[in-house]
């Protein structure tokens, strides 16, 4: 007799991402509370198990959840591209980003998270990594809850100068704050979304907020994510307080760890991709930032060696100032072109490799490894299928290069998280998107009025 499930989920090609990394023509998942119990030919599981419902068909290819692993979702998905793309490093983050995100109240959080959620799901990621820099965390962790995306968040931590005073803090403050959020938030496998040990990172922190972070991450059994490193300024911020490049200084003060993820990591030097890796540290590569924020990935980023060595790295989207999109498929697109072209060599990040650190590589950065990242029996059902009948996506002759070099988050039709279905025929079923797409509209234009700062649109606009 077969046995009963909730979702039978069926596809002309299966990417498991298995260890075998099988593809499975004519495939399908079934799923039984929240969990995907079998993953084979469609033939097999359909004699093994009768479902409610049945989805999918021939013209969908199934793959995991993506899993984007750095991603602001308050402050810039509201004001998308309202900062100048011809703005040095510096200028971007004082100037501009940080009156930005100081604009913001709670609601325009809530909407800016369920913005990016909604940006993320409808792309194919089911599951982000929030950089840390929330103000409002009860109202945006409500509306991700409604949305139904899987996520781990924090509150914006910062307790040394030069900070803007609206994020002023002493360090207390700052630990008080990060024991609050895990507290309140904690990690189970059956929470959606749970917090982070999470810090802004750069030059931002104390050494005793540094130790803080990471033994809040350890008492609670969480991971803990920081940026460093996108450019040289935080080099030369710790070489001359500490006479020691980042990597050097926070593996001193015992940081560095398996559980701890690190985001941009471009100017590094060979010592410090050797720490990275010697105490299992991954590390989140944001591309679409790298490219915009002129940060010189391909010219001194060592991504290539950081592989070679063994580091798990991910993929991030950043912020909506510095790549404007959330879509983790044109970032991954990126990973797998920028150094075939910067080491001249084709063998530069093949496009399964680059489909791997948007799943499983994320799942590892995320320690949701057991539990999202593949199609396999015991896993979360987080699945996407990708509509086929799409001119990018025909003739389907090789799925891992379609999926990376040809096609994009539009062709997603229909997407799970944790068994539900948030995402079908292209549009969010769990929020009433028009009325998102409206509050967002009225919400970006006050939060920009409100910001004083000026419009440096270059065209004529009236
Ligand atoms: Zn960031």
């Amino acid at each position: 007799m077969p046995e009963p499930v909730d979702l039978i989920v069926r596809g002309s090609h299966l990417v498991t991402m298995n260890a075998a990394r099988d593809v499975i023509r004519d495939g399908a998942v079934a799923v039984r509370d929240r969990v995907i119990v079998a993953a084979g030919k469609a033939a097999d599981v359909e004699r093994d198990f009768t479902a409610f419902r049945t989805i999918g068909g021939d013209r969908f290819v199934v793959t995991p959840g993506m899993v984007n692993t750095h991603i602001h979702i308050t402050g810039e998905p509201m004001t998308r591209g309202y900062v100048p793309d011809d703005t040095p490093f510096e200028e971007n983050v004082f100037q501009w980003l940080c009156p930005l995100y100081a604009t913001y109240d709670a609601l325009d959080e809530r909407t800016s998270g369920q913005l990016a959620a909604a940006e993320m799901l409808r792309s194919g990621t089911t599951t982000f990594l929030e950089a840390g820099t929330i103000r409002f965390l009860d109202d945006v962790v409500d509306g991700l809850h409604e949305i139904g995306i899987r996520a781990r968040v924090g509150n914006w931590v910062w307790d040394l100068p030069p900070e803007p005073d609206v994020y002023r803090s002493t360090t207390d403050r700052a630990i008080g704050l990060l024991q609050q959020q895990l507290e309140a938030l904690p990690s189970t496998p059956d929470t959606l979304v749970s917090a982070w040990s999470t810090l802004v990172g750069h030059t931002t922190c104390s050494d005793p907020l540094w130790r803080a972070a990471k033994a809040l991450a350890d008492e609670h059994g969480v991971g803990m994510s920081f940026h460093m490193s996108p450019a040289k300024i935080d080099v030369d911020g710790f070489t001359a307080e500490f006479g020691q490049r980042p990597m050097v200084h926070l593996d001193e003060i015992g940081v560095l760890d398996r559980n701890v993820a690190i985001t941009h990591a471009v100017h590094v030097d060979d010592v410090e991709i050797g720490l990275l890796a010697a105490r299992g540290v991954s590390v989140a590569h944001c591309p679409t930032t790298a490219l915009k924020v002129s940060y010189g990935v391909t010219q001194i980023g060592k991504f290539p060696e950081m592989v070679q060595r063994g580091i798990n790295v991910s993929i991030g989207t950043d912020g909506n100032n510095a790549s404007n999109y959330s879509d983790l498929m044109r970032a991954t697109y990126l990973v797998a072109g920028l150094f075939k072209d910067a080491r001249m060599d084709p063998q530069m990040f093949p496009a399964e490799t680059a489909y791997e650190m948007a799943t499983l590589g994320g799942a590892r950065t995320m320690l949701l490894d057991d539990q999202i990242g593949s199609l396999e029996a015991g896993k979360r059902a987080d699945i996407v299928l990708h509509d086929a009948d799409r001119p990018e996506w025909r003739p389907l002759l090789n799925v891992a290069n379609q999926l990376v070099w040809s096609a994009d988050g539009r062709g997603v039709h229909t997407v799970l998280v944790d068994g539900r279905i948030v995402v079908e025929d292209g549009h969010c079923t769990t929020i009433d998107e028009a009325k998102l797409w409206a509050d967002a509209q009225q919400r970006g234009e006050a939060v920009t009025a409100r910001s004083g700062l000026p419009d440096k649109a270059k065209w004529p606009t009236w």
